[in-house]
């Protein structure tokens, strides 16, 4: 059976409300009005969530997060950038592990479990999707989704 095209900005903006208002922090979305995508809203929702509640906590006292939303010929494309504490290089396919969480000195003053993104990720590619890091020199974060259109 086919699923139902739902618009995903309206979905980004409310989750980036939740996030807001847990951290205490600013997230900004950058995207056309609406965007739709056949996609589950439960899946969505918490692909989105889990991206941003990292962005948020990883940043803490650094503020700001952007979320593009924006399709093209062939993809859907979901950025979310912060410019928190950063991902190692040598780490950008292992925290995609369950339970993987990058060093146990920030970790263990930042909560989590480690399985966020292992769900992000199942989640992505049940729609054929891929998930990965922007490599990046600097202390920013760039998570990239697509999904095939
Ligand atoms: P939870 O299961 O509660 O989400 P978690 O946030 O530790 O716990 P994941 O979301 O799977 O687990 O992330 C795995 C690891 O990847 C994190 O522990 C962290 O080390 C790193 N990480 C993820 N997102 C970011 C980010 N935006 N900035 C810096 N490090 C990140
Ligand atoms: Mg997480």
């Amino acid at each position: 059976q086919s699923i139902e095209p739902v618009d995903l900005v309206s979905i980004v903006q409310k989750e980036s409300e939740i996030v807001e208002q847990e951290y205490n922090c600013r997230i900004s979305v950058l995207s056309p009005k609406k965007v739709f995508y056949p996609i589950e809203i439960k899946d969505f929702r918490l692909v989105i969530h889990n991206l941003l509640d990292n962005a948020a906590k990883y940043s803490q006292m650094e503020g700001q997060v952007i979320v593009k939303l924006q399709k093209d010929h062939k993809y859907l494309t979901l950025l979310v950038k912060d410019y928190g504490i950063g991902i190692k290089k040598e780490n950008y396919e292992k925290i995609f592990d369950r339970f993987y969480r990058e060093d146990q000195a920030h970790s263990s003053k930042i909560k989590g479990t480690g399985i966020g993104l292992a769900i992000v990720k199942e989640i992505i590619e049940k729609y054929h999707g891929k998930i990965r890091v922007i490599p990046n020199m600097t202390k920013e974060t760039i998570f990239e989704v697509r999904l095939p259109l």
